[in-house]
């Protein structure tokens, strides 16, 4: 019995599509023939009588989903508790004790709060870093979300910084095979899973190496760690293994095209040359190294030794938004003053937040821009606000989406062709349910401490 296909026409005002030609579309509506990108149409063609749906948006522009790579689902109920310190402090006194204190409801609501507020913004796609425990509860609210991405526990077998918030090699290395196992390539593709080592200095050796084997029998999963955030902390790396952050990542193994490394503030050209040679891929969290005093990372460098380099807003503990708009907005303002008004323009921050983001994730034949064939990850954005340009021409459309808007121009939102968020509302999440819950819950869990 053959089942009827649903068939959706966007008629936007515009179509930025991100493809290998930066194609801006006009006049043209996309048709989406279950959850899939499949034609394009001119306006004056189209027989509206053919659609279940035909979403006009005369007065918006399509853009694709926004993807990014490093996120921490787990902390945005810690937003705002952990001000004015360092990373290493900043983990110590606050954001150890605060992970080591969810149960399994306090995870869930700040996983609802987190993906409300990504999609809101336009986020499609995600890599999250996972916390200890529970990572079930992250998984399957991916799922049920209807969001696309990555998530996995958070591996931590040595801990100096807070002892209590660790596991043995044993169970980390039990846990993840049956949370891969459970949700590696579920939700018909939707939601993957991510090996999440948190950084060197709370991973053995034989943890860090035995993750990357594991790895091997799950094709398509992603290999997330943090890497040279902070100069306090490469010094405790150093005096550990006598070795650059990377260099060692790379003595022992771990370093490939499936590696996302979060942050990568400071590098040796050594290094730059090992993260080139593995073809591994760079999260850039500008926001998060500001507010914890990392630094500034040589982006226009790792991009000039052709080095992947895509977008994280990190976590809501230490930036403190899920904004991919500020994100792309610090990405490039950082660079200009030491590197030239030239370096990271508008339409290169642009693609570092959709198809570069979707590279770095191999999930560029699916999703990233807007082309026959891709799923339906789709925003519609509105760039007709008082604070956009007021110019119609393709010049500006790029500057106004790295520049001038925030998460409030976003619309609505489509993740395989399904809506999730329509005119600014979620079809997912109550929302004023959800923050009221996530009070409660944080209340609780600052009791358990
Ligand atoms: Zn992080």
């Amino acid at each position: 019995m053959s089942k009827k296909k649903r068939k959706t026409l966007i008629i936007p005002k515009k179509m930025v599509t991100a493809d290998e030609k930066n194609s801006i579309l006009t006049n043209k509506a996309v048709e989406i023939i279950d959850g899939k990108i499949s034609s394009f149409l001119p306006i004056d063609v189209i027989e509206k009588q053919n659609y279940d749906e035909v979403f006009e948006a005369k007065n918006l522009t399509l853009i694709p989903g926004f993807i990014q790579t490093h996120v921490h689902l787990s902390q945005t109920l810690f937003r705002g508790l952990a001000e004015d310190l360092s990373l290493l402090d900043w983990l110590r006194f606050k954001i150890f004790p605060f992970e080591n204190a969810h149960n399994k409801d306090s995870l869930r609501v700040t996983a609802q709060l987190s993906i409300n507020e990504l999609l809101l913004g336009g986020t499609t796609t995600l890599l999250d870093m996972g916390t200890l425990r529970y990572g079930e509860v992250v998984l399957s609210e991916m799922i049920n979300s209807g969001i696309r991405g990555f998530s996995g526990k958070c591996l931590i077998d040595k801990n100096d910084l807070y002892p209590d918030f660790k596991s043995s090699t044993k169970d980390e290395i039990k846990d993840i095979l049956k949370l891969a196992q459970n949700f590696h390539n579920t939700a018909e593709g939707r939601v993957g899973y991510s090996f999440s080592p948190r950084f060197v200095l709370s991973c053995s050796e034989k943890l860090l190496k035995e993750t990357k084997e594991i790895m091997k029998d799950f094709p398509g999963s992603i290999y997330h760690t943090h890497s040279s955030e902070s100069l306090k902390e490469i010094d405790e790396v150093r005096k550990r293994f006598h070795k650059e952050n990377i260099e060692y990542f790379n003595s022992i193994g771990v370093l490939d095209d499936h590696t996302v490394l979060a942050h990568c503030v400071h590098s040796s050209s050594n290094e730059r040359k090992m993260l080139k040679e593995r073809d591994t891929r760079i999260a850039h969290c500008p926001s998060a190294n500001l507010k914890l005093g990392s630094g500034i990372a040589p982006i226009p460098q790792y991009l000039k030794e052709g080095i992947s380099v895509t977008l994280g807003s990190d976590g809501a503990a230490c930036n403190n938004n899920l904004s991919i708009f500020s994100e792309m907005r610090f990405a490039s303002l950082i660079q200009k003053p030491v590197h030239g008004t030239d370096v990271m323009d508008a339409k290169t921050i642009f693609r570092m937040a959709t198809i570069e983001g979707a590279k770095a994730l191999h999930l560029q034949n699916e999703v990233g821009s807007i082309e026959v064939g891709k799923k339906a990850d789709l925003v519609l954005i509105d760039l007709d606000s008082y604070s956009n340009s007021y110019s119609d021409s393709d010049e500006s459309v790029y500057s106004d989406l790295v520049f001038s808007s925030t998460t409030e121009n976003v619309r609505s939102v489509m993740v395989d062709g399904r809506w999730i968020i329509k005119e600014r509302d979620s079809l997912v999440y109550d929302q004023g349910e959800i923050i009221s819950k996530g009070k409660v819950e944080l209340k609780n869990l600052l009791k358990r401490l």
